[in-house]
């Protein structure tokens, strides 16, 4: 897919707030500085369509860019724990559950992890709470470019059977992608325009 236009349309904390149009719907989702911000801005060709920093936790925000006037990229905030947890869903911000639970023209989340780092938790109990509530999702590794070859492809297997191991019996589709290089940009690109064309 080639991305001739990416416009910032609005900001807010609200699901009810996104916009109204039935337009299909992408959201990228992972902990803070996992390369969010950068791989949207990779993804889009954009420099600053997201913003990157260090900082973490900035923007608490569900931020949508229109993308070649026909689909929505939408930036997720960082999730982080609840101090006090019950059931996996209780664990996340509430207004990023509801965004899951209700945006009905969500058609894919994707899932951010860092490939140079051990499963987190917290990684692992997100895509849980996805996969309990029915919500569709893929994994995108970031940051491939800080490996080699050999020490990515063992992540990423690594990465596999922890999953398959816990809770799941298939592994969701997984890119493996770097900002710097623009590694899986092709990919991501392919797999959301495929979907669309559907
Ligand atoms: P966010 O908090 O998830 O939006 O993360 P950022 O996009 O701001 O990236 C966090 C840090 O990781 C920044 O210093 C980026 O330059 C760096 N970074 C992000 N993606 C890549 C990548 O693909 N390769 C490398 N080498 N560094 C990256």
């Amino acid at each position: 897919m080639k991305i001739n236009s990416a416009e910032f349309i609005i900001s807010n904390q609200d699901v009810s707030k996104c916009p109204s149009n039935r337009l299909p719907e992408y959201a990228f989702i992972g902990r803070s500085n996992v390369g969010k911000s950068s791989l949207i801005n990779m993804l889009t060709d954009f420099k600053s369509l997201a913003k990157t920093s260090g900082r973490p936790g900035k923007t608490q925000l569900i931020n949508h860019f229109l993308i070649n006037k026909n689909w929505y990229l939408v930036d997720l905030p960082g999730y982080g724990y609840a101090r006090v947890s019950k059931s996996s869903k209780a664990k996340f911000q509430k207004f990023i559950t509801k965004y899951f639970e209700q945006r009905e023209q969500l058609v894919c989340g994707f899932v951010l992890v860092d490939v140079r780092h051990e499963p987190q938790k917290i990684d692992l109990e997100f895509m849980e709470y996805l996969g309990e509530s029915g919500i569709p999702f893929s994994i995108i590794f970031t940051k491939a470019d800080k490996l080699k070859p050999n020490a990515l492809e063992r992540n990423v297997e690594h990465y596999k059977k922890v999953m398959l191991d816990g809770l799941w019996e298939e592994i969701p589709p997984y890119f493996v992608t770097s900002s710097t290089n623009k590694a899986g940009r092709d990919e991501v690109l392919a797999y959301i325009d495929e979907i669309n064309q559907n």
